[in-house]
């Protein structure tokens, strides 16, 4: 965690505003002052987190019993305008789940995009089944509904689309495919809370929605995860399977052989109250990404700032970046490691998982049939992420916003 270094006091969003010189020694003089490095993630935690935390340790239910956790489930599915919800201890553990508690396994071919973290694909092959990579959407880099269309075949099961940067993929085309080939939905929400299509939220779109509460996702529970579902009895295979498989009635009995994916009772606290906080967190994200398009307008930076489609309300997860075409794309490892040397946090793009060893032996597909997957290489070679975290100021974004145009213009 980026924020790791920093006194607890720090890490916590407080009313008094962060000086320039924190982290420095209170009466260092100015030339010997470092700049602040700033993060591309931090956690956005108050002392509300803090107190339910400590209440939830105290009494003595650490583990996966007490209240915090039927308590944030309940608040989640509310959140998500779904039925129900299931706790998890991850994101990963969320994704392999709703695929095993849907049935499937080898043999079965699941359809996910190329541009997207590798758990997405992982849980796939966790579950033994096979990751077909399909091509994105220009701009906001979402799966593309002609590309799904295109990779289905007889042994297709189930779709996973991916809200990417807190952006949501087209579901309507996605969930008509699935509906005229009998497919599952599993929706990996991982970067999405909150995020809304067409006035539904992410999450309550497919058969299950899967969300992490990683340390740099919007909101946090240090590591956690959840799966949100209006299926009464996929949400019962999936907590079944999350505890072991151990029957209800009778103790020590597994029919079958499950997992222990369970969250505990500290990590529901801190999830109860960063829902509580949910939209101070939000704002604050939405606030830090207008400072950006306003300072990329302003300085006329040749990026390209979080595309959204009519379709979408994201909730901001990382700033993206697009080196417009009038930039060389193989010039974005030097601007980065400039962008480092200003004590400037950054990262690229995720690598097509179609690129990596585990995974190059995979089928891949575009919009219109072929192998090549030439929206997601361009965005994959184009695209960074800036520091996303809620607590920056307009200064800093100026700061970032200078030292990207320092970057980019230097010899
Ligand atoms: C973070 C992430 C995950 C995995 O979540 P963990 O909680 O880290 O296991 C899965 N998919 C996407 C798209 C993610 O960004």
């Amino acid at each position: 965690m980026a924020a790791a270094g920093l006194p607890l006091e720090q890490r916590f969003n407080r009313s008094t505003p962060r000086t320039p010189s924190a982290g420095t020694a209170p009466h260092a003089p100015q030339s010997a002052m470092k700049v602040r490095f700033l993060p591309v993630a931090e956690p956005d935690l108050s002392t509300l987190e803090e107190g339910m935390v400590l209440s939830a340790v105290r009494s003595g239910w650490v583990s996966s019993l007490g209240e915090y956790i039927g308590r944030f489930e309940d608040e989640f599915a509310e959140f998500c305008g779904t039925r129900f919800a299931v706790s998890t201890c991850n994101g990963t553990a969320s994704l392999h789940l709703s695929l095993v508690a849907s049935g499937i396994g080898p043999g079965d071919e699941v359809i996910v995009p190329a541009l997207t973290f590798v758990a997405t694909a992982a849980a796939v092959r966790h579950a033994g089944a096979i990751p077909v990579f399909v091509d994105c959407e220009p701009a906001i880099g979402t799966m593309d509904p002609l590309a799904v269309e295109a990779a289905i075949t007889g042994k297709t099961r189930a779709i996973v689309p991916v809200h990417l940067f807190g952006h949501p993929a087209d579901m309507d085309p996605i969930g008509e495919l699935a509906a005229k080939h009998g497919l599952i939905v599993i929706e990996d929400a991982a970067e999405a809370h909150g995020a809304a299509y067409k006035g539904r939220v992410a999450g309550s779109l497919g058969r299950a929605g899967c969300f992490s509460f990683y340390g740099n996702k919007i909101m946090t529970t240090g590591e956690g995860g959840m799966i949100t579902s209006d299926d009464e009895a996929f949400v019962k295979r999936a907590r079944l399977l999350r505890d072991h498989a151990m029957d209800s009635e009778r103790r020590y009995w597994h029919a079958e052989v499950g997992f222990n994916y369970r969250l505990t009772n500290p990590q529901a606290a801190m999830g109860v109250a960063q829902l509580a906080r949910f939209s101070e967190i939000s704002d604050r994200r939405q606030n830090v990404l207008q400072n950006y398009r306003e300072t990329v307008e302003e300085m006329r930076l040749p990026v390209a700032l979080n595309p959204v489609r009519d379709w979408a309300v994201p909730t901001p997860w990382l700033v993206c970046a697009i080196l417009e075409p009038e930039v060389d794309s193989a010039l974005r490892g030097k601007i980065l490691s400039r962008l480092r040397e200003m004590g400037i946090d950054t990262r690229s793009y995720f690598v097509p998982l179609n690129q990596l060893p585990p995974y190059e032996d995979c089928r891949t597909v575009n919009a219109s049939g072929g192998p090549v997957l030439g929206e997601t290489e361009y965005l994959a070679s184009r695209g960074f992420n800036l520091p996303s975290s809620g607590a920056l100021s307009k200064d800093d974004v100026r700061r970032v916003g200078s030292s990207l145009k320092k970057a980019i213009t230097a010899p």
